[in-house]
C-alpha cells in the first residue's frame, strides 16, 4: 500500500493506458515488501517542462520511465544524459539524485540486447537489418553497434531519419558497415522490425500492409535467421508468424519489454544496479563460445 513512506517512480506517456510497466514494477516492489511504487501518468506533452522542474523538488521521486511520445522532449529537459543518450537526442528514464538532478539514459536497445541474448543471438561478426530507424530502431541499432555487429543494414521510409541515424552511427562506429538499402534478407543473422507496422492486427493476417516488408524479400528470408519484433500486442505479429512457418527463431516484443526492467529500475536506484557494459561484455564474449 502507499503510505507517507513511500517512495515514487513515475511513467509518462500520452496516452498511457497501453502501458505494461505498473503491474510489472509494482508486482516487483510487492514481491519483495519494497516501500516503492510505480504510478502511471497520462502526462500532456505542453506540461512535460513544468513536470521536470516539479520533479527537481519532487523529494520522494527516484526516478521517470518515459514513453512515447516524450523520449526526445525529456533528453532536453534532462540536466544530464549519458553518452548514449545524448547521441541518440532521447532519453526513456531519468534517474532524479538528492539533490534534485534529473540524468537521463536510454536502454531500449539493453533490453532488446538481453532478450536477443536469452536466443542465443550475439552481435560480433553478425549481420542485421532493422526496418524503423525511429525511437525505438535507433536504440536497437546504437545497442548493436556497442555490442560489435559487424554490418548493420537500415530502412525506412522517411529518408530524412534514415540519413541522420546512418550518419550518426557511422561517426560513432566507424568498425561497422552501415548500409541504408536491402534487396536480399539471405546473408542476415538478425532481422529486426522497429514499426508500428503489425500492430493491433492478428497473428494470421494475410495483408500486406501487416508486414513491414514485402513478401518478395521475406521470400528470402533464411531459416538460420533470428527475427524479433518491437510490436507487443498481438504478441505474435504478422511477420513473426511468417517467419515462424519459415523456421526461424523468433522474438516478441514483449520479450524486449521484459529484459528491460532491470536496466530501468537499476538506473533509477530502485532496483540493483546493472552494469550494461557487462551486457555488452557478456554479448561480445558468448560469440566465442
Ligand atoms: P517512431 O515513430 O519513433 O519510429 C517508427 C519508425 O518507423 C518511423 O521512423 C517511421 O518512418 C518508420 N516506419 C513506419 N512504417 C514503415 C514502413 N512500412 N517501412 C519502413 N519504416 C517505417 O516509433 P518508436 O517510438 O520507435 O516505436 C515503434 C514501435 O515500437 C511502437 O509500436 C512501439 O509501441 C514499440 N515499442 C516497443 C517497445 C518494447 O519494449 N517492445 C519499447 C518501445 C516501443
Amino acid at each position: 500500500m502507499i503510505s507517507g513512506t513511500t517512495e515514487i517512480v513515475v511513467i509518462v506517456g500520452e496516452p498511457i493506458r497501453q502501458v505494461k510497466s505498473p503491474q510489472n514494477f509494482n508486482h516487483w516492489f510487492e514481491s519483495r515488501s519494497q516501500d516503492t511504487a510505480m504510478i502511471a501518468m497520462d502526462l500532456a506533452s505542453e506540461c512535460a517542462e513544468a513536470f521536470t522542474s516539479v520533479a527537481r523538488g519532487w523529494r520522494n521521486l527516484r526516478g521517470v520511465v518515459v514513453t512515447v511520445p516524450h523520449k526526445q522532449a525529456f533528453a532536453k529537459l534532462c540536466d544530464a544524459l549519458t553518452p548514449r543518450a545524448e547521441a541518440l537526442g532521447a532519453a526513456n528514464v531519468v534517474r532524479r539524485d538528492a539533490d534534485g538532478t534529473l540524468t537521463g539514459d536510454m536502454v531500449d536497445g539493453f533490453g532488446f540486447l538481453g532478450a536477443a541474448r536469452a536466443h542465443g543471438f550475439s552481435s560480433p561478426g553478425r549481420r542485421a537489418l532493422i526496418i524503423g530507424a525511429g525511437g525505438v530502431g535507433s536504440a536497437i541499432a546504437f545497442a548493436l553497434c556497442e555490442a560489435g555487429i559487424a554490418q548493420l543494414r537500415l530502412m525506412d521510409v522517411n529518408a530524412d531519419r534514415l540519413k541522420a541515424l546512418s550518419t550518426m552511427l557511422q561517426g560513432h562506429f566507424p568498425n561497422v558497415e552501415i548500409m541504408s538499402n536491402c534487396d536480399s534478407l539471405a546473408t542476415l543473422d538478425l532481422v529486426v522490425n522497429a514499426t508500428p507496422i503489425g500492430m493491433a492486427t492478428t497473428s494470421n493476417s494475410t495483408s500486406a500492409a501487416d508486414l513491414p516488408l514485402p513478401r518478395s524479400l521475406l521470400d528470402t528470408l533464411p531459416a538460420s535467421a533470428l527475427v524479433a519484433d518491437v510490436v507487443t500486442s498481438p504478441d505474435i505479429t504478422p511477420l513473426l508468424a511468417t517467419a515462424e512457418a519459415k523456421g526461424c527463431r523468433i522474438q516478441r516484443g514483449a520479450e524486449m519489454a521484459k529484459a528491460q526492467l532491470e536496466f530501468l529500475g537499476g538506473f533509477m536506484g530502485v532496483m540493483p544496479a546493472v552494469d550494461p557494459e557487462a551486457l555488452l561484455q557478456a554479448a561480445a564474449g558468448s560469440a566465442n563460445s
